[in-house]
């Protein structure tokens, strides 16, 4: 994260979830979370709610659109 960069959290009102079938491994979500709370899992990545702080962070990173909001708003 850069020097100073604000997290805002809580954007989100429930943790996102990984599509596995659009996830291609990159690690990018994982590298830009700033909970922590992605694991890589076998050739996939998986966020773990419990220590998400619903920044969003990770959805805007995917560069697969892979990552959703659970329980959010239907992809157009
Ligand atoms: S950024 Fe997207 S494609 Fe890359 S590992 Fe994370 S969920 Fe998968
Ligand atoms: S919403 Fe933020 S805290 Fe939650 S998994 Fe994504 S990047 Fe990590």
């Amino acid at each position: 994260m850069a020097a100073g960069e604000a997290v805002r959290a809580g954007l989100l009102e429930h943790p996102p979830t990984v599509r596995a079938e659009l996830c291609t491994g990159c690690t990018q979500c994982l590298l830009t979370c700033p909970a922590g709370t992605i694991e890589r899992r076998g050739l996939k990545c998986e966020i773990i709610p419990e220590g998400c702080i619903r920044c969003g962070r990770c959805l805007t990173m995917c560069p697969n659109e892979a990552i959703r909001e659970v329980n959010g708003p239907a992809p157009p």
